[in-house]
């Protein structure tokens, strides 16, 4: 390892470490152990269309997933097919126990066709790890599958076009529990009138899977130096934890 790969990893494992801190994070997390016989993720081969892994599924199951897929990459159901480089579908463990649901791909996720993976996607990515997960163990997704213009919020009518994608890979993925990020998220698995700071921390249900809304990561960019933000967040993800040990 030359003297600058070796620097730019050490900066990554500070910045790393500074973010737990702020975070809250006391100690290193192991991650629950599921109950039961499902399936954990596995370093299987990914399918033709890599946007996750198969993590024991049948040819059937693997099979729905590419239709999927196709459907989600050629949609046109709402005019935001028009401003996409690409459709995000969403990536990660397709048997996953843990699953993010975050509003809609911005910039970056548009041109790399992956769901958060601009400065908002490297803290989540940063949370799930201090969870003592890896991306590929959890599946991430958005409500929406395409960029808004100028990264705005959703309108109901492109959320209700959209829907149909992420009920379906809820239903089969079947988390243990779902992480919605942020408002448009939560709003669409809860379908509730509270305000987001009435509903944040606290277990709601969407068909029978708990849901635990907690902010969206790119408020926490925008609110960077608000170490309160990123606490209450740990916390949110804290009960996650238990839930799954449960
Ligand atoms: S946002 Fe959803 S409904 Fe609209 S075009 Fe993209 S995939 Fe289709």
């Amino acid at each position: 390892m030359n003297e600058k790969v070796r620097a730019e990893k050490l900066e990554e494992l500070k910045t790393q470490l500074e973010f737990y801190r702020d975070l809250g994070v006391d100690f290193l997390v192991s991650p629950p152990k599921p109950k039961g016989p499902r399936p954990e993720a596995r370093a299987e081969a990914p399918l033709p269309l890599s946007y996750g892994s198969s993590g024991g599924q049948s040819a059937a199951e693997q099979g729905e997933w590419e239709r999927l897929i196709r459907k989600i990459m050629a949609c046109q159901a709402c005019p935001l097919f028009k401003g996409r480089k690409q459709a995000v579908p969403g990536e990660g463990n397709r048997r996953a126990r843990l699953m993010f649901v975050g509003e809609a791909p911005g910039r970056d996720e548009d041109l790399q066709g992956k769901p958060f993976v601009g400065r908002a996607g490297q803290l989540l990515t940063r949370i799930i790890q201090a969870m003592g997960f890896s991306r590929e163990e959890v599946y991430i997704a958005n409500v929406i599958k395409c960029r808004p213009p100028e990264n705005r919020t959703p309108k109901p009518d492109e959320i209700k076009a959209c829907s149909p994608f992420l009920l379906r890979q809820i239903e089969l993925i079947q988390p243990r529990v779902i992480v919605a990020l942020g408002k448009v998220a939560t709003d669409f698995l809860l379908q509730s009138p509270k305000s987001m700071s009435e509903l944040r921390g606290h277990f709601g249900q969407f068909q029978g899977i708990p849901v635990m809304p907690t902010f969206h990561p790119s408020y926490l960019v925008r609110n960077e130096g608000n170490k309160e933000i990123k606490k209450m967040v740990w916390e949110d993800m804290k009960k996650v934890l238990e839930l799954l040990k449960s």
